[in-house]
């Protein structure tokens, strides 16, 4: 692993490694083998290769980006600082800015502080700050997506603490061009929802604290939950947790979990009618 190499001895602030995190193969691929050249900085330079500065996390909500952004943190041994984009809403003009300005600078000061060599950035929701310009309106936007491209032109590979920052999305087509300009986040990585060997993957490690029956299939639940997210399967093994709980019984039975897709596919029902 990157992180081995530290002079320190120092951890980093998020403890989650990528087992934790199911399917995704892909995503978790490409992340990590962008981690992995991030640490080549000798190569790096010596081929006169542009530093990666961005890694752009887009797909639905739920699918385990924020996750992968500490797991990404905890591989490189770095402090894991984060936002989200919607705290910058409603923010009088300029605050916006200063915002970005300090959580860069947070980044800095507590992996100095931490003895860290790295700081990953995670915001959330970046097409709040970083959604399309449209000719004057949302000029407070405007500020804060540019200090945030200033920050991200200062990001240097030879500067230490290092900064890497990484944003997520589920509104890819809504972004900045600026935003996505070579030197920026020029690293895109699909977080799509889980096939069904994924949600069998997610299921099976949201399993892992709870006393299952002998009747109990994931795999089975993995077939009739087509369609949900990593976090929509996380609500299934808690609520049959749950039902299992109510029932008075030792362990949760396939019938607690039948019974929890049906209520999380139901509650997806009643979010959707509420906010039609
Ligand atoms: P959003 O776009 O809404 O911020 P996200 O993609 O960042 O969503 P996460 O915050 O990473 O989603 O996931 C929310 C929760 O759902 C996690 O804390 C975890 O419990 C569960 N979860 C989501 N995806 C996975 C996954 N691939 N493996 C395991 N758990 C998952």
């Amino acid at each position: 692993a990157v992180g081995g190499d530290r002079r320190t001895k120092a951890r980093p602030t998020v403890q989650l490694s990528f087992d934790e995190i199911g399917g995704q193969e892909r995503a978790k691929q490409e992340l990590i083998e962008a981690l992995d050249f991030l640490v080549h900085e000798e190569q790096i330079k010596k081929f006169g290769i542009r530093p990666l500065k961005g890694i752009l996390l887009t797909g639905p909500p739920g699918t385990g980006k924020t996750l992968l952004a500490k797991a990404a943190a905890q591989y490189t041994n770095s402090v894991y600082v984060t936002a989200s984009g919607s705290e910058f809403v409603e923010m009088y003009v300029g605050v916006g800015a200063s915002r970005i300005r300090d959580i860069f600078k947070e980044a800095r000061q507590k992996a100095t502080k931490a003895g860290l060599g790295s700081a990953v950035v995670f915001i959330d929701e970046i097409d709040v700050i970083g959604g399309k310009r449209d000719g004057g309106q949302h000029r407070e936007y405007d500020q804060t997506l540019n200090q945030l491209l200033t920050e991200m032109d200062g990001i240097h590979t030879s500067e230490t603490p290092r900064i890497l920052l990484i944003g997520a999305t589920n509104r890819k087509e809504m972004l900045d061009n600026a935003l996505l300009r070579p030197g920026r986040f020029d690293r895109h990585i699909a977080v799509d929802l889980p096939d069904k060997k994924g949600r069998s993957h997610i299921l099976n490690i949201h399993a892992r604290n709870k006393p299952l029956a002998d009747d109990a299939d994931l795999d089975k639940v993995a077939a009739e939950s087509f369609g949900f997210s990593g976090a929509q399967l996380e609500s299934v093994m808690n609520e049959a947790a749950i039902y299992a709980m109510r029932d008075d019984t030792e362990a949760i039975s396939h019938r607690h979990l039948s019974m929890a897709i049906d209520k999380v596919m139901m509650g997806e029902k009643t979010d959707r009618e509420a906010t039609k």
